[in-house]
């Protein structure tokens, strides 16, 4: 038996962030990064919190891939401030660290109350507006640890278009990878099921239409919130049913070699799913249920798929059609890694890849040595 339950309220649409005019009489603990205290989208929430009897206190420390230490400071303003309400406003590190900030002030102090937990991204990307998962990083030892708690879902998540306007070109490109990652690996997870399904496809299609264009041009409002939906859609598919290697291999080259999530994870996108479809020397009556998934994912979404091979190989010519016009870099050299910092790491990666939480719901078991190959190509 499984259970399916969305617990995150979603408010969507022009003037979303009006929502926030409704909070009042509470203590508010704001969560963000310099650049959106500076860009003038925190003064957006708090403009909305004025004259209520509402007290708020800023937290603008972030930086991303939150490490420990950041973590650790906010609990510490959270245990003096003792907030009724936590809004996060940012990328996924704002937020991945508010939530462990939230969900830390309450283990640490038995007497510390709940606080209801707002989310606002600023980036599409990571989804964590809807999930229960957290990514803190341990700079010392260059490990991301992946929280996961039903305790870190979000009350609520504000879809505000007008505030990915600013994204850059190359986060855009990096984060609207993510989402397409994360909807192919909750596709392909090994406790996918319709409801998951559905949310995958819609993503899919929505990034492989409309990212290109917020690429090109970052004020193109309606492709924005369309990818924006995209984000948070592929956000409850892999809450749902997980993730898989591309994921686990991503935590740990992105915290060895500080390349951004995003872009970690669309350069392992099609290496990872050739590996997943195994489609070497097979006939088509023993395709993998992965090869059938991706093959139908090519399907719905209007790519070339009159079977199972075509269909993958068409979803991979188009996956990297796709980082073609989004210019983004094919390779851990053009990276700008060096041959033997890569290499002398393949046995630290594939190890901490092994162990990570992502790894469990891959469609296909990998050994250590299939990992180092997946890693060592990417050079
Ligand atoms: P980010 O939050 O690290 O932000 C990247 C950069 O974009 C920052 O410099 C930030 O200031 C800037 N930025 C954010 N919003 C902007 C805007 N509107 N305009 C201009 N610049 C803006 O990036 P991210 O990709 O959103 O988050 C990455 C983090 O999330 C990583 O730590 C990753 O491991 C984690 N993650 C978490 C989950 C989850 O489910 N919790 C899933 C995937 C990734």
């Amino acid at each position: 038996m499984e259970e399916i339950s969305f617990r995150t309220k979603i408010f969507i649409g022009e003037h979303a962030l009006d929502r926030l005019n409704q909070i009042t009489a509470e203590r508010i603990f704001i969560v963000t990064d310099p650049f959106i205290e500076k860009s003038g989208m925190t003064a957006e929430v708090t403009n909305r919190l004025q004259s209520k009897d509402n007290e708020y206190q800023i937290f603008s420390d972030i930086v991303p891939d939150p490490p420990i230490e950041t973590v650790a400071a906010g609990v510490k303003v959270i245990q003096e401030f003792n907030p009724s309400v936590l809004i996060a406003i940012g990328g996924g590190s704002a937020i991945d660290a508010a939530k462990a900030m939230k969900d830390f002030a309450i283990r640490l102090s038995p007497q510390q109350k709940d606080m209801k937990f707002i989310a606002i991204p600023t980036t599409s990307g990571t989804g964590t507006e809807v999930t229960s998962f957290s990514v803190i990083t341990d700079e010392v030892n260059h490990v991301k640890h992946p929280l996961v708690s039903d305790a870190l879902l979000p009350d609520e998540a504000i879809l505000d278009t007008h505030l990915v306007k600013s994204v850059p070109p190359t986060v855009t490109a990096d984060t609207g990878m993510d989402v397409l990652t994360h909807a192919i690996e909750a596709y392909v997870s090994t406790k996918a099921n319709d409801f998951s399904d559905a949310f995958a496809e819609k993503a899919v299609q929505l990034i492989f239409d409309y990212l290109p264009r917020c690429y090109k041009d970052g004020n193109d409002l309606e492709a924005r919130e369309k990818v924006h939906h995209a984000s948070c859609l592929a956000g409850l598919a892999f809450n749902m049913v997980g993730l898989g290697i591309n994921h686990s291999i991503a935590h740990v080259c992105g915290a060895q070699f500080h390349i951004p999530h995003g872009r970690m994870n669309a350069l392992l996108l099609t290496p990872v799913i050739e590996y997943n479809a195994g489609l070497q020397g097979l006939t088509h009556q023993s395709f993998s249920a992965a090869a059938k998934k991706y093959a139908q994912l090519a399907r719905v979404s209007g790519l070339p798929a009159a079977n199972v091979r075509v269909g993958i190989n068409s979803l991979i010519q188009h996956i990297n059609q796709l980082k073609r016009e989004l210019q983004m870099p094919t390779s851990l050299r053009a990276c700008g890694l060096k041959k033997e910092q890569v290499m002398s790491a393949l046995a630290a990666i594939s190890e901490a890849a092994l162990k990570d939480g992502c790894t469990a719901t891959n469609p296909r078991i990998p050994t250590s040595k299939e990992i180092e190959t997946i890693v060592e190509k990417l050079y």
